[in-house]
């Protein structure tokens, strides 16, 4: 039994809480021995998921150990820096800018191709663009291969056995609904996947905070359909709406995050939300001469966001809801 070491991801929304909480109880039902918590810090999380993460780190879950990981790409901001140093102008020469034209650009990316210590920042930076729904590499850079380093390597070093609990549910997803409850991963030996609530729905995982007499997020009372980024790149519409009207401060710092991720991009543009899906929803040109940060933006696509179906017409009952926000909008029946 001392041999196992079981590891779980906290991310400060529903499901992973839910599944803290599950851990916990075997914890003290001496069915494991031992346990840890570990969040990974995207850096573009909302100030309530930090406040919220801090609770369960040192109220709920003040006696078993916790670990915050944070992804670098220090060493590759470098090497790309040196990459655009050496390749970029004559590219950009050849792709049809002036020489004045590529070696401005050249310069942009420099001057902004420095760490910043935001995780989700500096990875656009190095790649030169946002994720998207299409090249999500998101998770994998700043959840995945952090909490694999940081955490799970170590703990195979030490351990014959290492369970990393995940806090998927069958019912969120097809795909999710695929996955074993129990998966070992044969090139790493030692060290299985676990999804205990795999077959929960979203009543049992709120059911076990009640159990536990532990608040949710609070995001989720604001609206909220599922706690991680803010926003996430796959936000819905109506999701989008609703961080626009709480939240402006979060469109506005993912505004300026566009202007600096477009300066380390070799066209030149990179924008939050798809912007080919931008300009088809604002029924404008698609091609890439025609997309701006400025104008194919998250602001363009939160204007889009307050209109009705079809994408052309001002929801009229939305915008008078600018001036009135609810206390409540959970889309979970949360509130009271
Ligand atoms: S929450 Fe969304 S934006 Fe953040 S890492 Fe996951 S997929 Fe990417």
């Amino acid at each position: 039994m001392e041999d196992t070491q079981h590891i779980l991801s906290l991310s400060g929304g529903k499901d992973s809480t839910a599944l803290a909480l599950l851990g916990r109880e075997e914890l003290e039902a001496n069915e494991i021995a031992n346990l840890m918590l570990v969040f990974a810090d995207t850096g573009n999380e909302h100030q309530d998921t930090y406040d919220y993460v801090d609770y369960l780190q040192n109220k709920v879950f003040k006696s078993v150990p916790f670990k915050t990981v944070k992804a670098d790409f220090s060493v590759q901001m470098g090497k790309k820096r040196a990459f655009i140093q050496e390749h970029w102008k004559e590219d950009l020469v050849a792709a049809g800018l002036s020489e004045a034209e590529a070696e401005d650009r050249v310069a942009k990316a420099l001057n902004i191709l420095r760490p910043t210590g935001n995780p989700f920042l500096d990875l656009c930076l190095w790649k030169g663009r946002f994720p998207s729904t299409r090249r999500r590499f998101c998770s994998e850079e700043l959840k995945h291969k952090p909490i694999d380093k940081q955490v799970i390597e170590p703990a195979l070093e030490e351990y014959d056995d290492v369970f990393s609990w995940q806090g998927v549910r069958a019912d969120e997803s097809p795909s999710r609904a695929k996955l074993a409850e129990f998966e070992e991963h044969p090139t790493r030996w030692g060290l299985t996947t676990f999804r205990p609530i795999l077959s929960w729905n979203v009543d049992r995982v709120f059911d076990m905070h009640r159990k536990h007499g532990v608040k949710p997020n609070p995001l989720y009372k604001q609206g909220m359909k599922r706690v991680g980024c803010m926003p996430c790149i796959h936000c819905g519409k109506k999701e989008m709406r609703e961080i626009a009207r709480r939240f402006p401060e979060e469109v506005k710092r993912i505004s300026e995050w566009e202007a600096m991720v477009s300066d380390a991009a070799k066209r030149g543009v990179s924008t939050f939300m798809d912007a080919r899906v931008t300009a088809k929803l604002l029924n404008t040109g698609t091609s890439v001469d025609e997309i701006h940060h400025t104008t194919h933006g998250i602001h363009a696509y939160v204007d889009w966001a307050k209109t009705s179906h079809g994408g052309k017409q001002i929801d009229l009952i939305a915008v008078a809801e600018q001036d009135d926000i609810p206390l409540c909008s959970s889309l979970y029946g949360l509130c009271e």
